[in-house]
């Protein structure tokens, strides 16, 4: 007898394959059988014609904090996920000496949106190592499995301390990070994860260590990757990493290398094309690179009390580095500030900055004082040319007047679905991106595979529902090398996703308050979803609530080839 069958369900088994109406079978937390009229079990659920599918696994997210004090990784558990990649961008928090948790800390507060006082009040720290940190996960539990990269601040940071983020590392300081790296791959890494990305700064506008590594420090790091043999290499790139050097790196290092963060930006829509020919090319070379793309707008809310979205641009740095409000208010009034992003909107091929095209898209949300409520709704773009300013001028001047408390929206990249669609169909493409974890206060996009399977299968016909199904599940399992997990067939883990084609979505933002000492995020229900199991255990059931499931999710430290 099984311990669960869930019969009469349209089953997309993860292969990319046309769907089929059966039966599956779980026992022991795994699937036992496919197929029809398998017999009796403890637990017989109707899926009522709905599709089953394998979880989603998330690539990018950076719930390294979180999971600490959330072992369902919220809310991505509760919108479909049932693997939680983290570490992304190699914004980790180990291994991390006791004198560098505070300035850790206070840099993911910054690069990444999290709340400090809910890390603080969150984490227990009960690691020093990479190892211990993955002990220590594996001791509380999870509710979705978890795989976790080595980060390169974190890495870097052990090694030189509060130089970290000021200069290049000698020799000897890169042998010893690699010594880490290689502790890590031995405990369980999935891989070793960095940034090279501008807009990556850490408290105070300092950049995030790994930012100032060489190419030195680069190919030798990578290459452990190659010396133990597994994982993968992740990289948020910046302006200066092209697709020539990440090649030179997976030739060297002979491991597959994931390239984020593949958006199409409107300030040069081409870019993003351009990168993954070059991407295909490599691929005919024999290195295995992956492109990182999203599958929605990047968008973010955010005021002027705390504008993300600006830190990218060299010229903001003044207001970064300002000291108190008064005078940040100084330097966003003062003409030779305003005149420095006038220019620098006008530089072409600068990547990945808020551009010019973004004003007709960046929305005024809510306001504070009672006599701007008429700009509610409206386009800072448009309101910039029916007044005859230059957007700059406008913009800065309305959030000043407003005490520096509007919230805005910007969406900032994949604005153009049609091109956002090409995206989609890239064959080296991963799709991911939802930084869940992370920019709580800003976005939520930890719903992506809703929106995959809802907005871009369904509703736009760009892509089957069986090849969306795929995307999320055995291709970022084949790509990480996460064995077991992403298909539905015999023997394989039961994590499942039981939801309705003709309803599926993620639904709208939503702000919420959960966060430990009451901190706020943006939250984005399942629609359509009626049942989430990890590992055979249902963890999130037909009304969308998350079951008492205790934690069901395992620790994944296997990432070797499978030959
Ligand atoms: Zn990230």
């Amino acid at each position: 007898m099984y311990d669960l069958v869930i019969k009469n369900a349209n089953i997309i088994d993860g292969s990319g394959g046309p769907s089929f109406a059966g039966e599956l079978a779980v026992q022991n937390g795994r699937i036992a059988a496919l197929g029809d009229n398998l017999g009796s079990a403890k637990e017989t659920i109707d899926a009522e014609e709905f599709s089953l599918a394998p979880g989603i696994i998330d690539l990018h997210t950076h719930f390294d904090a979180q999971l600490t004090w959330d072992p369902y990784a919220t809310p991505s558990n509760r919108l479909g996920v049932t693997t939680v990649v983290i570490g992304n961008c190699g914004f980790t928090i180990a291994p991390c000496k006791p004198e560098h948790r505070d300035r850790t800390l206070r840099n993911l507060t910054h690069v990444e949106g999290m709340s400090l006082d809910a890390m603080k009040a969150g984490i227990d720290w009960d690691f020093v190592t990479f190892a211990d940190y993955l002990n220590s996960l594996e001791k509380r539990g999870m509710v979705p499995n978890v795989a976790a990269f080595c980060g390169h601040s974190s890495v870097r940071t052990w090694v030189l301390g509060d130089e970290a983020s000021d200069r290049a590392a000698t020799k000897s300081e890169v042998a010893e990070m690699k010594k880490l790296v290689r502790e890590a791959m031995d405990a369980g890494a999935c891989g070793f994860a960095s940034s090279t990305l501008e807009q990556h700064n850490g408290e105070n506008g300092v950049p995030m260590p790994s930012r100032l590594a060489d190419d030195h420090e680069m190919m030798e790091l990578t290459g452990v990757l190659g010396e133990v043999g597994k994982g993968t290499f992740m990289l948020t790139k910046g302006m200066t990493s092209t697709i020539p050097w990440l090649e030179s790196i997976a030739a060297h290092s002979g491991r597959p290398v994931m390239i984020a963060a593949m958006f199409v930006d409107p300030g040069n829509p081409e870019r993003v094309f351009d990168e993954n020919a070059q991407i295909s090319e490599a691929r005919g070379r024999g290195r295995e690179l992956w492109s990182q793309v999203g599958c929605f707008p990047l968008g973010m809310e955010f005021t002027l009390g705390h504008p993300y979205p600006l830190e990218a641009l060299i010229a903001w740095h003044p207001a970064i580095e300002a000291e108190g409000s008064e005078e940040f208010k100084k330097i966003l009034r003062d003409t030779s500030f305003r005149q420095g992003l006038k220019d620098e909107m006008q530089t072409t091929g600068v990547p990945n900055r808020f551009s010019s095209k973004n004003w007709d898209h960046m929305t005024i949300m809510e306001v504070h004082k009672a006599e701007h409520r008429k700009f509610i709704g409206k386009k800072v773009g448009h309101l910039a040319r029916d007044s005859g300013e230059d957007p700059w001028d406008w913009f800065l001047d309305f959030g000043l007047a407003d005490e520096l408390k509007t919230l805005f929206d910007v969406r900032l990249f994949n604005v153009d679905e049609e091109r956002v669609a090409d995206l989609l169909r890239y064959e080296y493409g991963a799709i991911a991106l939802s930084d869940a974890g992370a920019h709580l206060s800003f976005l939520c996009d930890a719903g992506f595979g809703l929106h995959l399977m809802g907005h871009w299968a369904r509703d736009k016909e760009k892509i089957s529902l069986e090849k969306a199904v795929e995307a999320l599940t055995s291709r970022p399992a084949d790509i990480y090398r996460i064995k077991d997990r992403g298909r539905l067939v015999e023997g394989a883990w039961a994590d499942l996703m039981l939801f309705d084609p003709n309803t599926v979505a993620r639904g709208n933002k939503e702000r919420v308050n959960d966060l430990p000492t009451g901190a706020s995020r943006i939250d984005t229900p399942a629609i359509g979803l009626k049942g989430v199991w990890v590992n055979g255990v249902r963890t999130v059931n037909d009304n969308w609530n998350l079951q008492d499931c205790g934690k069901p999710g395992q620790l994944l430290r296997d990432f070797v080839d499978l030959s």
